[in-house]
């Protein structure tokens, strides 16, 4: 009997699942934060060129580029099949349409654009449309990310009914390898499944619900947790305190993010919740990205758009303490104190919310035990994109970041699927 062995996939994985065992010739992952939002009857695909998972913007990308390259992908003879619980646009559409976006409108215009499948889409689609809307706006500006949403929600309605496309509502539960055909049984939560060679997993990320060590050990059990998501959406933050209360919340982070909340608090505050105070722990100074000569430093790190226009003019060491916001924010620096820190305030605080985020190359997976770059054993066939798998990038001065954003995505992967699409890969 072939000995049991353990793989690590060798990319980031925010989502938590990155288990895969070998046995007897077959590798298996065990996909976790699986939810069961349709019990459709368990029905077994027809084996199709790709199998896609999940279809947020990382998703349209990745089926956009492959229908780009259906030809090496022999598409004609095999569907690709697209598996998403809703299809609806990922997390864009359903938690960050309140949120303004960091990037300039002229980028998404351009995402819709980069490929003849998406331009496809866009000719067809009738007039006025999701894009149409993005190109009435002031294309140098950043926007609320409802448009881009909008427009994600256009491209999936279109490639769902391409005809090389089978879209199936559900979710991925299981993915074997089969070491001896190469290929890969990809199992539904009904109990379905598809066989492929290929599988590209664009399943997301969440933010994280773990409490940072030092406010974990006080056992800060009166905090009530606002979601990061909920944060960041004006309209339901708003009905999560009550308005005659005084309520102080304490705001972890210098993210984005952090950023953002910090604004949709203080809004509040300046508005409908008179008794909202606000304590924002940070051990960072702020960093803005940099528009330097033809490339951008701390693109994916800095902060841009309004968020960054708003720190500055309120957050910043120079402007803060002339700024209307410090009546209502306490600026409480952490670093190298963050126990003695939290200790001190925290007990003021009535709710709390962390804004902490989560922080390679090719898109591909690799057995954890084959470090050496050139010497990697790839997993066959299992590629990653999106928020949960970005490209690993380096600045001209050399600072490594991860690259995330429609833009990136759809760079990245144009720069890789030539590679996903050969058949020895
Ligand atoms: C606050 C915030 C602001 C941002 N602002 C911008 C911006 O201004 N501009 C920009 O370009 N980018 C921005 N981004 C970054 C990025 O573009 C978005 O986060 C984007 O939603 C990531 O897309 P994704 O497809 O990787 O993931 P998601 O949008 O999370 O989509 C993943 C999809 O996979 C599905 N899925 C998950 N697991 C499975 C499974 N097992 N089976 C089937 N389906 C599954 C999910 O249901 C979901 O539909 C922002 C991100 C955040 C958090």
């Amino acid at each position: 009997m072939a000995a049991l062995r353990t793989l690590r996939v060798g990319l980031a994985y925010p989502n938590g699942f990155v288990v895969a065992r070998s046995r007897s010739r077959q590798l298996r992952f065990a996909m976790d934060s699986m939810h069961r939002f349709y019990s459709a009857t368990a029905t077994s695909l027809p084996s199709s060129s790709a199998v896609v998972v999940g279809a947020g913007p990382g998703g349209i990308t990745v089926v956009g580029n492959l229908l780009e390259h259906g030809a090496e992908l022999q598409t004609d003879q095999q569907k690709l099949v697209w598996v998403d619980p809703h299809f609806q646009g990922g997390r864009v559409n359903a938690r960050y349409r309140e949120v303004p976006s960091n990037t300039k409108v002229s980028l998404f215009v351009q995402f819709a654009h980069d490929v003849s499948p998406f331009k496809a889409i866009v000719e067809a689609t009738p007039k006025p449309n999701a894009l149409t809307t993005l190109l009435e706006l002031p294309q140098d500006e950043g926007c609320h990310l409802s448009y881009a949403a909008d427009m994600c929600v256009m491209l999936t309605n279109g490639l769902t009914s391409h005809p090389q496309v089978q879209p199936h509502q559900g979710k991925v539960t299981s993915a074997v390898f089969d070491e001896q055909t190469n290929i890969w049984k990809v199992g539904f939560d009904n109990g379905g499944y598809v066989s492929t060679s290929k599988i590209a997993l664009c399943t997301g990320s969440a933010p994280i619900s773990k409490t940072v060590p030092a406010i974990e050990r006080m056992h800060q059990e009166s905090l009530k947790p606002v979601d990061l998501d909920v944060a960041l959406a004006p309209s339901i933050l708003a009905k999560t305190f009550d308005p005659t209360a005084n309520t102080t919340v304490a705001v972890v982070g210098a993210s984005h993010s952090a950023i953002l909340v910090l604004m949709n608090l203080v809004q509040l505050a300046n508005s409908t919740h008179p008794h909202l105070r606000i304590k924002w722990f940070t051990r960072n100074e702020l960093r803005y990205a940099e528009y330097m000569d033809g490339w951008i430093l701390r693109d994916n790190t800095g902060l841009k758009g309004q968020a960054a226009e708003w720190a500055r003019q309120n957050l910043d060491v120079e402007t803060f303490p002339n700024s209307p916001v410090s009546k209502v924010i306490t600026k409480i620096w952490t670093a190298g104190k963050e126990e003695e820190a939290y200790k001190a305030e925290l007990p003021e605080c009535t709710h709390m919310v962390q804004a902490v985020e989560y922080d390679d190359l090719s898109g591909r997976f690799y057995e954890k035990d084959s470090p050496a770059e050139l010497e990697r054993k790839y997993i066959p066939g299992l590629f990653g994109a999106g928020i949960a798998f970005p490209e690993r990038v380096t600045d001209p001065h050399g600072n490594v970041e991860h690259a995330v954003g429609f833009w990136k995505f759809m760079k990245y992967v144009k720069k890789v699927v030539p590679n996903w699409v050969k058949p020895s890969i």
